[in-house]
C-alpha cells in the first residue's frame, strides 16, 4: 500500500497518558512501520506521519484493521487533542542547506521540537520499524543556515553523516517522506515528534504543497462507538 502523509492537526505537545501511549505505540510498531515528521518554519511547527494506509484512507472510509485508523484510535485515547488530516500533495520544498542522515548509537537520546529552535527552517523525518531484537530507527534532519545538524545529533548520541549538497536537499524535500535507510537499534521508548513551539493551526500556506482541487480528508474512526480502551491492534 502506498505511503500517505497525514497532518497531526492540533495535537497536544505530549500525551496525557504517556504509559498507555508508549505501550500502544510499541504494539503498533510490531505490526507496521511509521515515519514521524516535524516541520519548523520560524517559530511555527507542524507534525505529520507518513504511513501505509488502506484503500479507503483517501475517502475517509477505512478498511477494518487499517493501521492509520488504529493509530488514530491510539492517539485519540492518549492525547488531549488530535485530528488526522490527509495531505495529498505532501510537503512544500524548503530552502534546506544542511541535511544529515543519522542512526541512534547505543546511548542515543530522544529529542523533540524544542531542540530545533536554533534553526529557522528544519524538517525531521524519523523512521521507526521493527527490528530483529526490538525497535530500530533512523532519521533525516534537514535544516537551513545555522548550527551544524550533525553536531546536534552527535551530542545526543546519534551517528550522523552530512549528505552531499547534490543529494541532501533533494532527499529532504521529498513531498511525502519515505523510508530512511541504515537504521539501528533503539533501546528506549519510541516517540512521535509533536510541535513544542507555537502550534500552527492553519500552516498550510508555507508548510504544505498547495493542494489544487484535492480536498483534505479527515481520518474518522470507522467505528466511533468502539471504546477507546479497545486494544490498539486487532
Ligand atoms: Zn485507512
Amino acid at each position: 500500500m502506498e505511503r500517505l502523509l497525514w497532518r497531526l492537526h492540533n495535537i497536544s505537545p505530549a500525551p496525557h497518558s504517556p504509559d498507555r501511549f508508549d505501550a500502544g505505540l510499541r504494539l503498533h510498531l510490531e505490526h507496521t512501520d511509521l515515519l514521524t515528521i516535524l516541520v519548523q518554519i520560524g517559530d511555527q511547527q507542524q507534525a505529520y506521519i507518513s504511513a501505509a494506509g488502506c484503500d479507503g484512507c483517501g475517502r475517509g472510509r477505512h478498511v477494518p484493521g487499517c493501521y492509520v485508523e488504529l493509530l488514530l484510535r491510539l492517539l485519540t485515547a492518549t492525547f488531549e487533542a488530535v485530528d488526522l488530516m490527509l495531505v495529498p500533495q505532501g510537503l512544500a520544498r524548503r530552502p534546506y542547506t544542511q541535511v544529515v542522515l543519522a542512526r541512534p548509537g547505543k546511548h542515543g537520546k530522544p529529542f523533540d521540537g524544542a531542540d530545533l529552535a536554533s534553526w529557522d527552517n528544519a524538517r525531521v523525518a524519523m523512521h521507526w520499524q521493527r527490528g530483529v531484537r526490538g525497535l530500530k530507527a533512523a532519521v533525516v534532519l534537514a535544516v537551513g543556515d545555522g548550527p551544524d545538524p550533525a553536531a546536534f545529533l552527535r551530542e545526543r548520541g546519534w551517528t550522523a553523516h552530512l549528505l552531499p549538497k547534490g543529494i541532501g536537499p533533494r532527499t529532504a524535500n521529498s513531498p511525502i517522506p519515505r523510508a530512511v535507510w541504515f537504521k539501528s537499534e533503539w533501546g528506549s521508548a519510541p516517540f512521535l515528534l509533536t510541535p513544542q513551539l507555537r502550534l500552527v493551526q492553519s500552516g498550510r500556506l508555507q508548510v504544505e504543497e498547495e493542494g489544487g482541487e484535492v480536498r483534505e480528508v479527515r481520518a474518522p474512526l470507522t467505528h466511533p462507538s468502539v471504546s477507546a480502551n479497545t486494544t490498539v491492534e486487532g
